[in-house]
C-alpha cells in the first residue's frame, strides 16, 4: 500500500510560505510516520506500508488525480473498518490542500485580486511573458496593476508574485492583460493577445545602480506558475521570454540577475553554459531565437541579459559564441519536443 501525503496545508500555506516551510515539512513527516505506524498496526503488519511525503508545497492536476485513484484503490483493498477510519485522516487532508489547488491552477497560496484592466483576446494563447514590477513593495505593485485611471497608462498582468511566493491572480488567463505593450517575438507581434504575463514583485535597480536578487521562494512559486501554464497551453520552451527579449529597444525587464538557468533547469525555457562556432551572422541567429533585430544594438543587449548576462555584469565577450550555442540548444530542444 503506498500513501501520500502533500504538505499544503492551506491555513499554513496561507502564512509566509518561506520562513514556515521546514515546520510545514517537519509537520507532515511527522503525520506521515504516525499515519504509517497507525495503518501497519490496523492491518496486523499482514501488508507492506509504504508512506512517502511529498514536501514541494505543489499539487498539479495530475498529481491529484493519481492520489485520488491511490486513496479509492488503498480503501478497496481494505477489510477492516479501523483500515478506513485511518485513511480518512490523510484523505481529508488530500482533500484540504485540492480545494485550494483546484482553485488556483494548482498553486498553492493563490490569492485572487481583480485588476480591471482587461480586455478581449484576438489570438490564442501561446506564449508566456515574464517581468519585474520596477516597483519598491507588492503593495505598490498591486495597486499600480489594478489602477483604472492611471495618467501613465493603465496596466495588468495575468499574475503578480510577491517577494515571499504568493501568487496574486489578477487578470483571468482567457482575457488579454496589458504587460507587454508594442513589441514581437519570432516574427509575431500582438504579444498581449498571445500571452499569459507573469509580473514578479522586484524593483529592479537599487539607487546606487545594483541589481536586486529575486529570494529562492519567489523563483520556486513563478517557476510552479510557468509549468502550470506552459503544460496546460502546450507553450513551447522557445516562447518564454522576458518583457526585453519582446521590446528591446524600450524595456530591460526581468533584467540580468534574472535567474533564467533555473528555470531551464526545471523545464521552463532555453538556457545554454555552451559556446559554438557561429555558422551564421548575428542578425540570423538573434532572428532565429526570436528577437526584432530593426535595432540590432538592443537586440544584441537584450540577448545578453537574458542568455549572456556575465557580459553586462562582467564584461564578457563571446556573445557571438553564446548566440551559436543557444540556437544550437533549441534546434535541439525541438527535436527531443
Ligand atoms: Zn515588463
Amino acid at each position: 500500500m503506498i500513501l501520500i501525503l502533500e504538505n499544503s496545508f492551506p491555513w499554513i500555506q496561507q502564512k509566509r510560505r518561506c520562513q514556515c516551510a521546514t515546520i510545514q515539512t517537519a509537520i507532515v513527516l511527522i503525520l506521515g510516520l504516525a499515519l504509517k505506524i497507525a495503518i501497519a498496526k490496523t492491518l496486523n503488519e499482514s501488508a507492506p506500508v509504504t508512506c512517502f511525503v511529498w514536501v514541494t508545497g505543489v499539487v498539479d492536476r495530475d498529481k491529484l488525480i493519481e492520489l485520488t485513484m491511490m486513496i479509492a484503490t488503498t480503501i478497496g483493498q481494505l477489510s477492516s473498518r479501523y483500515g478506513i477510519v485511518w485513511l480518512a485522516i490523510p484523505a481529508l487532508m488530500m482533500l484540504c490542500s485540492s480545494c485550494v489547488s483546484i482553485q488556483s491552477n494548482g498553486i498553492v497560496s493563490m490569492q485572487v485580486h481583480p485588476s480591471p484592466n482587461w480586455n478581449e483576446r484576438q489570438c490564442p494563447v501561446s506564449m508566456l511573458a515574464l517581468h519585474y514590477t520596477a516597483l519598491p513593495t507588492c503593495e505598490d505593485s498591486l495597486a499600480r496593476l489594478c489602477d483604472p485611471t492611471n495618467s501613465a497608462g493603465r496596466v495588468s498582468a495575468h499574475y503578480l508574485v510577491d517577494v515571499d511566493g504568493t501568487i496574486y491572480q489578477l487578470v483571468d488567463e482567457s482575457k488579454r492583460a496589458w504587460h507587454a505593450g508594442v513589441g514581437s517575438w519570432r516574427g509575431l507581434d500582438k504579444i498581449n493577445d498571445r500571452s499569459i504575463g507573469i509580473e514578479i514583485q522586484n524593483i529592479g535597480m537599487t539607487e546606487d545602480g545594483k541589481r536586486v536578487p529575486f529570494p529562492a521562494c519567489q523563483i520556486d512559486a513563478v517557476i510552479a506558475l510557468c509549468k502550470d501554464i506552459k503544460a496546460r497551453y502546450g507553450i513551447s520552451n522557445r516562447d518564454i521570454f522576458g518583457h526585453s527579449d519582446s521590446a528591446p529597444t524600450r524595456k530591460i525587464d526581468p533584467g540580468e540577475a534574472f535567474p533564467w538557468r533555473k528555470f531551464a533547469a526545471a523545464g521552463v525555457g532555453i538556457w545554454t553554459d555552451d559556446f559554438a562556432e557561429p555558422k551564421k551572422s548575428v542578425p540570423e541567429m538573434l532572428s532565429e531565437i526570436g528577437y526584432d533585430v530593426s535595432d540590432l544594438d538592443k537586440a544584441v543587449v537584450a540577448f545578453q541579459r537574458h542568455f549572456y548576462p556575465e557580459a553586462i555584469t562582467s564584461g564578457a565577450t563571446n556573445t557571438v559564441g553564446r548566440m551559436a550555442a543557444v540556437c544550437l540548444a533549441i534546434r535541439n530542444k525541438k527535436e527531443a519536443e
